[in-house]
């Protein structure tokens, strides 16, 4: 489990994968723009990245394929260290726990 899409998070749950193939990654993101440069933004703002999208390090489907699993607009508002959970609140006010990796 990774709270947080963007280079830390992603880069974590990476690693994990990497290291345990096998291994479930849940990385829960509180906007909808995971692994999304936010150094790349002065950029748009100048014009030089026409697109926002340009500024994706990697696309949902790319995610996908990591084997990981990516939930957006999902943002952790408590952790349950001793039981091992997190709870994240969907944006329209859902709450689910969700067992980290041991
Ligand atoms: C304009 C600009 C230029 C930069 N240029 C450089 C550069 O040239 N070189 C360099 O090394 N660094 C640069 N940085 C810094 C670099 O972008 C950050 O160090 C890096 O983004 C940090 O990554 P992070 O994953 O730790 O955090 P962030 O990129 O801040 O990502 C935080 C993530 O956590 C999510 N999140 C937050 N709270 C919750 C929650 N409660 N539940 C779920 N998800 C949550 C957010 O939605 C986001 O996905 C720049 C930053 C800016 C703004």
């Amino acid at each position: 489990m990774a709270i947080g899409g963007s280079d830390a998070g992603i880069s974590a749950g990476l690693r994990a994968r990497e290291l345990d193939p096998d291994s479930e990654v849940t990385v829960v993101v509180a906007d909808a723009y995971p692994n999304f440069s936010i150094c790349g933004n002065p950029d748009y703002v100048s014009g030089e990245a026409v697109r926002w999208t340009d500024l994706v390090h990697r696309t949902a489907d790319d995610l996908k394929a990591t084997g990981m699993e990516v939930r957006t607009n999902t943002r952790a508002t408590s952790i349950d260290v001793s039981g091992r959970r997190v709870a994240p609140r969907k944006r329209d006010g859902r709450t689910e726990l969700l067992p980290t990796t041991p």
